[in-house]
Parts: C-alpha cells; sequence; structure tokens
C-alpha cells in the first residue's frame, strides 16, 4: 500500500482552538498563530489524516505555547445521540494538566535545591507521571525540612520540628504529614494517585512555599 502525503504551511493558521492554559488555568480560546500541516491518504483515498504542528496563543493572557493535533478517518467520538465528530489525538508543549497554575516566575525565589525538585515534581504532575509525581512531592517536604534544618530521625519527626519551628502552621503540619504517607505509598509500593489527589497535594504544598520563601521574599523588596 503507498501513501499520498502533501505538507502545507500555514493550512490551520487562524483558526480558534480551546485547550487548558497553564497561566490562566483552565481551557481558553487560543488562536493559531502559525502551522505546519501534513496530510496523508492511502491509494484508495478510503483511509485519510491529517497532524498539525502548531504555534499557539492563549487570546487571554497572550502566552505562546506548541499543540501537535492529528486526526485520522478511522476514530470518532461521538458527541450526541446521532452525532460524531473525528477525534483529535493532542499534545501540548510546554504540557499542562487542566486547572493547574504553578508558581510561575515565583520559584524563582526558591532555594536552589527547593526549586529543582519542585520543577521537576511540576513536570512530572503535568507529564501523566503520577507515580514519580507522588515520589517528588515527598522529596519537596524533604527538601523543604533539611533548607529549614528540621531536626529528628526520620520525616515524621522532621515534619514536627518544622511546626516546632514555626515554619508552618499545625494546620500545615497535618497536611503535609498527608502529603508524607502519599509520598511513602508511591516509593514503596508503585502506587500512582489520581491527578485530582496529587494536583490538590502540589497546590498545599505551593502554598507552603509561598509563605516560607516567596512571600517574605517579596515583602523584603517592599518594605526595606
Ligand atoms: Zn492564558
Amino acid at each position: 500500500m503507498t501513501e499520498r502525503l502533501s505538507e502545507a504551511l500555514n493550512k490551520t493558521q487562524g483558526t480558534e482552538i480551546i485547550v487548558p492554559c497553564s497561566k490562566c488555568s483552565g481551557r481558553t480560546a487560543h488562536d493559531v498563530v502559525s502551522s505546519f500541516d501534513q496530510f496523508g491518504e492511502d491509494d484508495s483515498s478510503y483511509y485519510q489524516w491529517g497532524q498539525h504542528y502548531q504555534i499557539i496563543r492563549c487570546k487571554g493572557c497572550k502566552t505562546v505555547s506548541f499543540r501537535d493535533a492529528y486526526s485520522n478517518s478511522e476514530d470518532y467520538i461521538q458527541i450526541s445521540d446521532d452525532e460524531w465528530e473525528n477525534e483529535v489525538f493532542e499534545k501540548l508543549y510546554p504540557s499542562r494538566l487542566e486547572g493547574r497554575k504553578d508558581l510561575g516566575k515565583e520559584a524563582r525565589y526558591l532555594p536552589n535545591d527547593v526549586n529543582r525538585i519542585y520543577q521537576e515534581t511540576v513536570q512530572a504532575l503535568s507529564n501523566n507521571s503520577p507515580v514519580l509525581a507522588g515520589i517528588g512531592l515527598r522529596a519537596l517536604v524533604e527538601a523543604v525540612c533539611k533548607e529549614k534544618n528540621a531536626t529528628g530521625s526520620n520525616l515524621f519527626e522532621k515534619i514536627d520540628d518544622l511546626a516546632n519551628k514555626q515554619v508552618v502552621t499545625p494546620a500545615g503540619t497535618s497536611i503535609l504529614h498527608k502529603v508524607r504517607t502519599l509520598g511513602n505509598a508511591a516509593a514503596h509500593e508503585v502506587k500512582p494517585h489520581s491527578e485530582t489527589q496529587l494536583a490538590l497535594a502540589m497546590s498545599v504544598i505551593e502554598h507552603m512555599l509561598k509563605d516560607v520563601y516567596v512571600i517574605p521574599k517579596l515583602v523584603d523588596a517592599e518594605f526595606d
């Protein structure tokens, strides 16, 4: 079976698509700014496919990113009782998790070691790697304990010492213990957690990172 392939520039330029935005948190309208589009079909023109490499820009925050969208004449999804639509297999770069907004530029206020683990964990979370994300969340808690010189013979005691040192509130401590057990399960039982659980745990950690590292730096800068 031979295949006919054609390529064109900007065939899908100017179209509007709805995809998750990493800055706006949620799905937003994006413009296709530029595209490289490929189309293929078999001899009989029975089977056809299209692959579109697109530079896209969020209409809200203007952030530019990249989309790879593939569809073919065989894969359909049902959208109502009697309506079907071509299924689009979509990859977004940088990858993102719908509804999640990370620390963005504020991450630069984190100590280097903490920031490195934070960035890797964000990657794992948005790249659908739940086991690694769980391990990363626990490693983040460990990195904060180390940076704040929390004492104790295990992570349990170190988290409690963070509370003694008033780095985190008692309420924050109980949440960190939850993240610790979540990381344990990921590391020792190779147990993946749901995206929702992990995203929530990450928001809690981000909240702590903001309290401990980001806000003090911003306050220093504003009220010197
Ligand atoms: Zn946006």
